[in-house]
């Protein structure tokens, strides 16, 4: 498992991660024409909520969310999302985008004067919430990505969900320790 997490990441000219576990999500389109990546958004995400470790989030990026299972996700499970990637607790990486399509995980947002980030933009989803503290693991999987995609795409900017979506979005939270990584200036 360690070699796993110390290995480089890398990602091939089809915007697949490796070494990585795939699993490809429907919530998908392509992104607009002549449009470059030049952004990474990065989120925390739980299911249920401040709960880890369980199918949740795979199955609301596959569209599999029983609503039944929890109440929380009857609020949920009719929403069409994704995200390009997942970050397990343990510092398991989980892609369900190419990075050379459009995922759903932005919603309503802007930065810098451009709308609609996801148009641009990369979303990677740390497993986690508002209330603790992220993993070694997850920081370590995560600089490895970011170092992955600067090679593969011009990232400009490195935001928080709730920089583009303010007063909407409150993630990855006040835990996420940005000095963790190195960030475009
Ligand atoms: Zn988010």
């Amino acid at each position: 498992m360690s070699q796993i997490l110390s290995a480089p990441v890398e990602i091939d000219e089809q915007g697949i991660a490796s070494p990585c576990q795939i699993i490809l999500s429907p919530n998908t389109d392509s992104r607009p024409e002549n449009m470059g990546v030049d952004m990474i958004v990065v989120h925390n995400i739980s299911l249920p909520p401040s709960q880890f470790g369980g199918p949740g989030i795979i199955q609301l990026f596959t569209n599999q969310l029983d609503a039944a299972e929890h109440p929380y996700y009857a609020t949920i499970a009719h929403l069409k999302v994704s995200s390009h990637f997942l970050i397990r607790r343990d510092g398991q990486l989980i892609q369900f985008v190419s990075c050379n399509q459009r995922a759903w995980h932005a919603g309503v947002s802007s930065w810098q004067g451009r709308e609609r980030c996801n148009d641009f933009s990369i979303g990677i989803e740390l497993e986690g919430s508002d209330d603790c503290a992220f993993n070694d693991a997850q920081y370590l999987t995560l600089q490895a990505l970011i170092d992955a995609l600067k090679k593969r795409y011009p990232i400009q900017h490195i935001v928080g969900h709730s920089e583009i979506a303010p007063g909407r979005k409150t993630d990855p939270g006040p835990f996420f320790d940005w000095q963790r990584i190195t960030k475009p200036s």
